[in-house]
């Protein structure tokens, strides 16, 4: 069996979309990732509740990620009771996968500038190694708990590979100015999103008629 590092790349996913995979294909690439899981989250704690349901989103997430091997979409969080904190979904797979493999949380900056507000934030690299999207121009915080912690803990694409949890690291990806909250609000007005999430996806949101969808408006797949 292989023993590859595995990545973990929650979110809202609400919907998801090409930003979020080319980023998580980039990872792969750039970090030698065996795998990159997708966790949509049944309920975060620190937003509101999204309008689609927690299964049609992951139902969305299979579909995006239906013809790349090195993407899955991982459910777990969905049958969680309660707040899914990330904090138990690395606890369950490192129970899983074993203590030797590596396993990358990967998170956005945003996540970062607030990882104190986490459920035990201070335990989340036992369990697993932290990996940081950052833009360019973008810069860790140089005081406070969170640098000094950065500082403690930063490491390099050999440590992530080579130890199972505890390091940090930022990876500068190519930027897709994307987001969920930009395709759900140009749905509702009526505008298409395509090109910015995979057609599968785009497709399923106007039979479910989510976001504001209207059923008359789906585009026609024609051949020239
Ligand atoms: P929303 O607009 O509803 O806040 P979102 O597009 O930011 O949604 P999330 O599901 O909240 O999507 O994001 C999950 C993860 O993906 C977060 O770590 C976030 O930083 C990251 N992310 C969001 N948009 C992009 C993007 N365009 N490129 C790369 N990563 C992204």
């Amino acid at each position: 069996m292989s023993s590859g590092p595995i990545g973990i790349f929650g979110g809202t996913f609400n919907p998801i979309h090409n930003g979020h995979l080319r980023s998580a294909l980039e990872l792969k690439e750039n970090l030698g990732l065996e795998q990159v899981r997708l966790l949509p989250a049944a309920r975060p704690p620190l937003r509101g509740l999204p309008e689609l349901s927690a299964e049609e989103r992951a139902e969305l997430v299979e579909q995006a990620v239906a013809s790349e091997p090195g993407l899955v979409c991982d459910r777990r969080e969905l049958s969680r009771q309660g707040p899914s904190y990330t904090v138990d979904t690395l606890a369950e797979l490192r129970a899983e996968l074993g203590p030797a493999r590596p396993l990358c949380l990967i998170v956005g900056t945003d996540v970062l500038e607030r990882l104190r507000e986490w459920h035990r934030w201070e335990d989340l690299l036992g369990f697993a190694h932290l990996v940081v999207m950052a833009r360019p121009g973008w810069r860790a915080p140089d005081s406070g708990q969170i640098a000094a912690w950065l500082a403690e803990h930063g490491g390099g694409v050999a440590d992530l590979q080579q130890n199972p949890a505890g390091k940090v690291m930022m990876q500068q990806l190519r930027q897709l100015p994307i987001s969920a909250t930009e395709i759900r609000d140009m749905i509702a007005r009526g505008q298409s999103p395509r090109y910015l999430l995979p057609d599968a996806v785009w497709d399923t949101i106007q039979r479910l008629g989510a976001y504001g969808a209207r059923v008359e408006e789906q585009e026609q797949h024609g051949i020239c």
